[in-house]
Formats: C-alpha cells, sequence, structure tokens
C-alpha cells in the first residue's frame, strides 16, 4: 500500500474530481468503493439505448463559468431544460411556481394578478414577515392554495417530518417566477451529458496513476487504511467514520423502482412529481426523455422514486440539515481536526445537501487547498 500518496474513499463526483487533479500533479492515488459500481449517486447505465439514471434524475446545472467549463471536459451536454409536471390528484400543473402555475389554479393572466391572490392568501394565513419552518416559508411565497396542492404533501413524504418541524431552506431551492417559464433552475448553464454520467467518472478515474477497487468498504480495515496511507480523501459518513461516537446524524433515504416498459412514451415529460400525500412515491422519471427520446422504438424506462427512513445499513441519500444536525455535525467537524490525515468531502463527508456543480467546486477548492499550500 505504500506505493499510494492518497487513498480515496467512494468513487463519486467528490472522490473523483480529488482523484484526477492529484493524478494530474503526478500523485499515486487508490480509490475504494463500496458499491459495484463507480459514480456513486451520478451513475447512469444503459438499457435499450437509454441512459438510465440508478439514483434518481441528474440534471447539471450551475451559474459557475469555472464549473461548467470544467465538467465540460468529461463529456458534451446536450440542451435538457428540467420543466417538471406536479400531478396532484390527477390535476396537472407546471413546475416551478410560475404564471402558468397561477393562471391554471386562479385563471389569473398577468403577474399583478398572481402577486394580489398571493399575498391575499397570505394576509388570510397570517404568516409574519419571518418564516420559522418550510410551512410559514412557503405560504409567505406562493400563498395557500400552491402549498396545499403542490408542497405540503410531496415535501411531508419526502421528509417524514411536519412541514412545520423542517428548516425554511429546503423550499428556497425552488424558483417562484412571475413569468410564463417552466424551467426548473435559475442557473445560467443547464444539460445533461450525451451518454449519460458514468462516462465522466470513467475519464476522471482514467489515468495510469489511479487503481480502482470496487466492493471494498473502508470500515472493513479502516485501521489498516489509516496506518498505511499517507493522506485520506473520506467521502463516506462522517458520523460512522467516528463510529457514531457524538451520536447518529440524520439521512433520508429513497427506494427505487424501476420498470422497461413495451411502449414509446409513458409519461410525456422526464420528470412527474406526485405532490398528494396518499401516493406513496414522489416523482416518477423516464428516461429516456432526458435525451429526447433516444433509445430502443417501442420501449422506455421509468423509475418511481419512494422516499423511506434511514436506519444504519441503509443508503443515505439526504443529509437532513436542520439546526439541530448541522449542530452534530459541527461537533464531528472539530473532531476531525484531530485527525488531519483525513480529508471529509461531498455530500456525506461534509454532511450538506450539495447539488453536483457544489461537490465539483468544493473538490477543487480541497485541491487548491491540498496542493497549492
Ligand atoms: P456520492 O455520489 O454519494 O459518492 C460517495 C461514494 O462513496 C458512493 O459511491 C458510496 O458508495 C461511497 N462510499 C460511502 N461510504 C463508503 C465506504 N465506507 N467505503 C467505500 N465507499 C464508500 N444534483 C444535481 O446537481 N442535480 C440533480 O438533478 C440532482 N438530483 C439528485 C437526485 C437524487 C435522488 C439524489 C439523491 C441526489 C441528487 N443530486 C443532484 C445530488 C448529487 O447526487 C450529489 O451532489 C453528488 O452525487 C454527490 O457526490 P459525492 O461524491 O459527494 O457523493
Ligand atoms: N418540493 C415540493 N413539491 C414539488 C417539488 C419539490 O414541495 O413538487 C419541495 C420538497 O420539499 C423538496 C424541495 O422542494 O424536498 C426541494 O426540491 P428539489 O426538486 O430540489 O429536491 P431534490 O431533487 O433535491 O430531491
Amino acid at each position: 500500500m505504500e506505493k499510494y500518496d492518497y487513498l480515496v474513499v467512494g468513487s463519486g463526483l467528490f472522490g473523483a474530481t480529488f482523484a484526477y487533479e492529484a493524478a494530474k500533479r503526478g500523485k499515486r492515488v487508490k480509490v475504494i468503493e463500496k458499491r459495484d459500481h463507480i459514480a456513486g449517486n451520478i451513475y447512469t447505465h444503459e438499457v435499450d439505448g437509454i441512459q438510465v439514471h440508478q439514483y434518481g434524475a441528474h440534471i447539471f446545472h450551475t451559474s459557475n463559468k469555472e464549473v461548467w467549463d470544467y465538467i465540460q471536459q468529461f463529456a458534451e451536454f446536450n440542451r435538457y431544460t428540467n420543466s417538471p409536471i406536479a400531478n396532484y390528484n390527477g390535476e396537472i400543473y407546471n413546475l416551478p411556481f410560475n404564471m402558468n402555475t397561477f393562471n391554471k389554479l386562479w385563471g389569473v393572466q398577468t403577474p399583478s394578478e398572481a402577486v394580489a391572490e398571493i399575498e391575499q392568501q397570505k394576509q388570510k394565513a397570517h404568516i409574519s414577515d419571518n418564516p420559522k419552518n418550510l410551512e410559514e416559508q412557503a405560504i409567505s411565497l406562493i400563498g395557500t392554495d400552491i402549498y396545499e396542492k403542490l408542497i405540503k404533501g410531496y415535501t411531508e413524504k419526502q421528509w417524514g417530518k411536519k412541514a412545520t418541524e423542517l428548516p425554511s431552506f429546503i423550499i428556497r431551492r425552488l424558483p417562484v417566477r412571475l413569468t410564463y417559464d417552466n424551467n426548473y433552475f435559475n442557473d445560467k448553464y443547464q444539460g445533461i451529458p450525451i451518454g449519460g454520467y458514468t462516462q465522466i467518472v470513467k475519464k476522471m478515474l482514467e489515468n495510469k496513476l489511479i487503481d480502482v477497487e470496487i466492493n471494498t468498504d473502508f470500515f472493513d480495515k479502516k485501521n489498516d487504511y489509516i496506518k498505511n496511507f499517507p493522506k485520506v480523501i473520506f467521502t463516506g459518513m462522517i458520523d460512522q467514520f467516528f463510529d457514531y461516537q457524538l451520536g447518529e446524524l440524520e439521512y433520508r433515504s429513497l427506494r427505487f423502482e424501476t420498470d422497461e416498459l413495451d411502449v414509446n412514451n409513458y409519461q410525456g415529460n422526464a420528470v412527474v412529481n406526485y405532490t398528494d400525500a396518499k401516493t406513496p412515491y414522489t416523482r416518477v422519471i423516464e428516461h429516456k426523455h432526458f435525451e429526447f427520446g433516444k433509445g430502443k422504438e417501442g420501449k422506455t424506462v421509468i423509475t418511481r422514486e419512494y422516499p423511506a427512513n434511514w436506519s444504519r445499513g441503509d443508503e443515505p441519500y439526504y443529509p437532513m440539515n436542520d439546526s439541530k444536525n448541522n449542530e452534530l455535525y459541527k461537533k464531528y467537524k472539530d473532531l476531525a481536526q484531530n485527525v488531519p490525515s483525513v480529508i471529509f468531502g461531498g455530500r456525506l463527508g461534509q454532511y450538506r445537501y450539495y447539488d453536483m456543480h457544489q461537490v465539483i467546486h468544493a473538490a477543487l477548492t480541497t485541491v487548491t487547498q491540498e496542493f497549492e499550500k
């Protein structure tokens, strides 16, 4: 093991970006990955000529030109713009919340009519200007109708908590627009890599100075790894790294149910959200629409996304960034100071609700700190 400069734990976007940059600087890197494939949650694979996003819909979006240019080295991106549809008990609405949504709900035609309607609903609900939780934040942004039909049910099943117990930042991820514009993101750049995401990580890990070992869990030989590698980049769960000694951080898990169907076009859109409380899944994605219908004629692949409680051993898809968990994370971060040979990175290592562009940015920041100090 001594021949390596770095051990990277996890072959997701953070680990792969770090490994790529380290090898570019002549460093020898070993990457270990506990799953049976590389690429973490951005993993895609081909079925019937369709790129299937195994761990849920992944749309790349960023306003950071440096990050956008960076990712283009590894794949060509198409012009896909995310425009999910919401299905509330059979009623169809456009997302994010925009003039198309307001028109369908209230018949309003102009922005000022929409603002007046929202304002009236907000007044009636007696919402303060300083929202304390997700429910108050949502009503203060778009009123009670949209909150009841498009947010409450989805949010409470997604997070397994009452909207009054959730932090307001979660709902601020979604734009509210007074234009007829169904683009889910406000970012300057957006798209899907033609041919899927796995090729990106594969290219990042291609350097001869990088060895990749899949089906290998860091915790099977934690002490040996720490002893034998001069430096470790750890992108797994930070609380697990410390054997949960300060208590467990909370995560939210998911279950994906994927079906190959003998139809050409199942739902007419890549992403359909089911926003009522009763439907057990939050979204259905039809993968071929990410590449504008590319794939075998008469075939399609869909995935239903079911939210799930997390307990040890389950996949921790989302950190639960409320104040209680953020406080606990800070304590783990302090503990991490005592192990300077380990750098914690990514969604799980830094316990942050990072999107892909933020992960790349965070990894490149780590690279700068590590190699340009
Ligand atoms: P991961 O991809 O989780 O990689 C960590 C890797 O480490 C995993 O492969 C894991 O198996 C491995 N690992 C963990 N512990 C160990 C261990 N003990 N030993 C060995 N290996 C280990 N972002 C967007 O920008 N746009 C989107 O549309 C989008 N949609 C998403 C939809 C869903 C359902 C989810 C869950 C996330 C979505 N994201 C999206 C976020 C995106 O997936 C993450 O930002 C990104 O993949 C995080 O990269 P990472 O390297 O930090 O973590
Ligand atoms: N959300 C909602 N209704 C929707 C879509 C999203 O209420 O139709 C809320 C929900 O709380 C969700 C949050 O907005 O967790 C962020 O949505 P996003 O699509 O960014 O979630 P992600 O893709 O990260 O799961």
